[in-house]
């Protein structure tokens, strides 16, 4: 039977974090990768222009430090998120930047949103839904504008979270400006190569400690560990850490099963549903018109659009699009759906838009291995299914960026799970040096 120290489920940040931690300190450990691929929710891809493409995480905020040391530690600089130009606000294919009553009053209503954050938890504030709370502030347009960042923001419809567990969100984020700004907020870099390949970059330091196609499928605690069972047979570990999202981590079939506040974080919780495209141009040829790239669509089929371009590279266009818009480009051919997102692009940036050098989708709810994004969600009156997700099992550790508490769903939470897992398990059993006999003194 294969044996080790430390057996890490899942190869994404958090795993691989974890992973290089323990390594550093000599602990023996082992990678399960359900997936043919490392990374999770990170995956870059190569455009026809030879850039790196982020289909899955890819900003880096302004104090995402443990994620951008790993970059640096691997010589990936970052670079900033280019943002020349004005955004443009479009509803009913029309500019309405020049809507003053409606810009005010949705500033209004996430002013509002922010005072709400900072005051203290209130439990109804878990029976109301984020869609209730739009419902309740006047002016539809206003309402339009609303349902268009905050889904976008947390990558769901907004009936299937309650205006707590958004609280909880804009908390671990450090408020709603951090979370919706560029400059100074939690959209301010990317990295060069691309978060999916710093993820590889780890990968490739670990070598063949990570196995890929390789899932956990049962986890037995036994008196002395763990035994974790995988189609190519079990593996024995004195300890384990899980990092796959809650849902798709519900399929390890567990001996004995789990506590009842371990299961509650799996079935407390939604995950998010995200489609995300990328189009690439030689240039980025909407900035010669003034265009920041960046647009916010209250009625079309691509509610938000962005410019991820690389520095002196050529011309990334990225739409994020959430929950019911996501789902209604799910139902047409790929073909309809490129044309509907490019078409939806054009509108703004002219008939160029619909030529892309290189073309880039993933429906992230359809990914078997991760089950959607940004990350999971507590369902209305399941506030508190996450509250303890990082708690431990008897041998088995919890990683993975929902157990984060600052930062959870972002790259930067799953460095810190994986780091704070890793910690965990080094405190319970040392390092080989500290089980080393010491000589005896005198
Ligand atoms: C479209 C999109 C955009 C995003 N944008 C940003 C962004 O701009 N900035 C940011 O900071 N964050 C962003 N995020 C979120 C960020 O990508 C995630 O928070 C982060 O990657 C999660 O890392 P993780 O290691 O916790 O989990 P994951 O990356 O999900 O890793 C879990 C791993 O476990 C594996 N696994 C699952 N089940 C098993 C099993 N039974 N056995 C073995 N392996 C298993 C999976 O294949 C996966 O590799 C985005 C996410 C998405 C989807």
């Amino acid at each position: 039977m294969e044996e080790t120290t430390v057996v890490i489920v899942g190869a994404g940040f958090a795993g691989l974090t974890a992973a290089r931690v323990l390594r550093s300190r000599g602990v023996d450990v082992l990678m399960l990768e359900s997936a043919n691929r490392v990374g999770g929710r990170a995956f870059t891809v190569r455009s026809n222009a030879g850039s790196p493409v982020d289909l899955g995480g890819q900003w880096i905020g302004h104090d995402h430090a443990r994620v951008t040391a790993l970059a640096a530690e691997f010589g990936m600089s970052l670079f900033r998120t280019a943002s020349p130009g004005t955004p443009l606000v479009v509803d009913g294919g029309r500019r309405i930047g020049s809507a003053p009553l409606t810009m005010l009053s949705t500033g209004l209503a996430l002013l509002r949103l922010e005072v709400l954050s900072r005051l203290p938890f209130r439990t109804r504030s878990d029976r109301v839904t984020v869609a209730g709370w739009v419902a309740r502030i006047p002016g539809s347009r206003t309402r339009r504008f609303l349902d268009v960042i905050l889904s976008e923001a947390l990558a769901c419809d907004l009936d299937q979270v309650s205006v707590g567990a958004l609280m909880t969100g804009l908390r671990s984020a450090g408020g709603l400006r951090v979370m919706l700004g560029t400059a100074g907020g939690a959209q301010e870099s990317l990295i060069s190569g691309g978060a999916g390949g710093l993820a590889d970059a780890l990968a490739t330091e670990l070598g063949p400690l990570v196995q890929l196609n390789r899932p956990a499928t049962t986890m037995t605690r036994t008196a002395d560990g763990v035994l974790v069972g995988t189609p190519s047979g079990p593996v024995r570990a004195i300890r384990a850490i899980v990092t796959a999202p809650p849902l798709i981590a519900a399929a390890i079939r567990h001996e004995p099963p789990l506590p009842a506040e371990r299961l509650l974080v799996q079935t407390g919780t939604v995950m998010g549903t995200i489609y995300k495209a990328v189009a690439v141009y030689d240039t980025p040829f909407w900035r010669e018109n003034g265009y920041s790239g960046e647009v916010l669509d209250l009625s079309g089929p691509v509610p938000v659009a962005f410019d991820i371009s690389p520095a002196d590279g050529p011309g990334h266009l990225c739409v994020l699009v959430p929950g019911r818009s996501a789902r209604a480009l799910d139902r047409l051919s790929a073909e309809d759906r490129r044309n509907t997102v490019l078409g939806s692009l054009a509108d703004h940036f002219g008939a160029r838009t619909m030529n892309p050098l290189s073309w880039h989708e993933k429906s992230w709810h359809h990914d078997p291995h991760v089950g959607g994004g940004y990350s999971a969600l507590p369902m209305p009156g399941a506030l508190h299914a996450l509250a303890h997700a990082g708690r431990p099992t008897g041998p088995i550790h919890w990683a993975g960026t929902e157990t984060a508490p600052r930062w959870t769903g972002y790259l930067e939470g799953a460095v810190r799970s994986g780091e704070r897992a890793a910690g965990e398990i080094l405190a319970e059993i040392g390092t080989p040096r500290d089980r080393e006999p010491q000589p005896e003194v005198g």
